[in-house]
């Protein structure tokens, strides 16, 4: 059984002391790739995954300017990341997108530089990874103002089976996380018994958000087992199976072989 990290953050600072061993405590558990999200601190420094994924054949990366970080982005910004974009092991442009939660950046910049990285991903042929928290109807309609032309991931997904149904008739696959596993996951678990199997996938956002039994403990992707094995029960099915459709679905969406 092998499965895909579909966002980790194994460029964070909380791996500076094992990053090599959580790594490879991750092959281990049969994660064949990770994709590592490449916001980090926000601009300038847009490579901080793909200095990671030039090391490991297994690991591809993300460049993009978090919502979070979007006042600090620059016309500069913009011109590194097209530039980025024709690395072969970044794979998309994410994760991008809104949080109203915490405001780190101003709402109307954040709608700016999502925009902008919209565009962006459209001229550079690549998919996107979408970040939105407390900003659902807001992200929807700058979604549905540029549309989704290369596809893109829903990460994290934290909605019901509603906004399940918004993200998948924009075209939008759906990553479930950790929160699949929690207690008082059940509306989580219900979108995603209902999404559509060719729309799967899964992650860790590690190290945030590790699923039940490591819950408060720092993430690392060798935990993604066990939200794999909660999305095989949610949707009544075995947990290989769940491995080799969200195998594929990340594959067919990244056109790796
Ligand atoms: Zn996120
Ligand atoms: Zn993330």
């Amino acid at each position: 059984m092998t499965l895909v990290d579909s966002h980790c953050h194994l460029d964070d600072e909380k791996f500076d002391a094992d990053r090599d061993a959580a790594i490879e405590r991750a092959r281990a558990a049969g994660v064949a790739r990770m994709m590592a999200i490449g916001t980090g601190d926000g601009p300038p420094d847009l490579e901080t995954a793909l200095r990671l994924a030039r090391r490991h054949d297994f690991i591809y990366a993300t460049i993009g300017v978090h919502p979070h970080d979007a006042a600090k982005a620059t016309p500069e910004t913009f011109d590194t990341l097209a530039h980025l974009a024709k690395d072969p092991k970044v794979l998309a442009i994410g994760e991008i997108g809104l949080d109203y939660h915490y405001d780190f950046s101003p709402r109307d910049v954040q709608r700016s530089v999502f925009s902008q990285q919209l565009a962006l991903a459209a001229t550079a042929g690549k998919p996107i990874v979408i970040h939105t928290r407390e900003a659902w109807a807001d992200t929807l309609a700058v979604l549905r103002e540029h549309g989704l032309p290369h596809g893109g991931i829903m990460h994290c997904f934290t909605g019901g089976p509603k906004e399940a149904g918004d993200a998948l008739d924009v075209g939008f696959h759906l990553s479930f996380g950790g929160i699949l596993t929690f207690p008082k996951a059940d509306d989580i678990r219900q979108a995603a018994a209902e999404t559509p199997e060719d729309r799967l996938l899964i992650e860790t956002d590690s190290p945030y958000l590790a699923p039940i039994p490591y819950r408060g403990k720092r993430n690392e992707p060798a935990f993604l087992a066990e939200t794999a094995r909660r999305l095989a029960e949610v949707r009544q099915t075995s947990v290989e199976n769940i491995a080799a459709i969200t195998t594929q679905n990340f594959n067919r969406l990244f056109r790796l072989s």
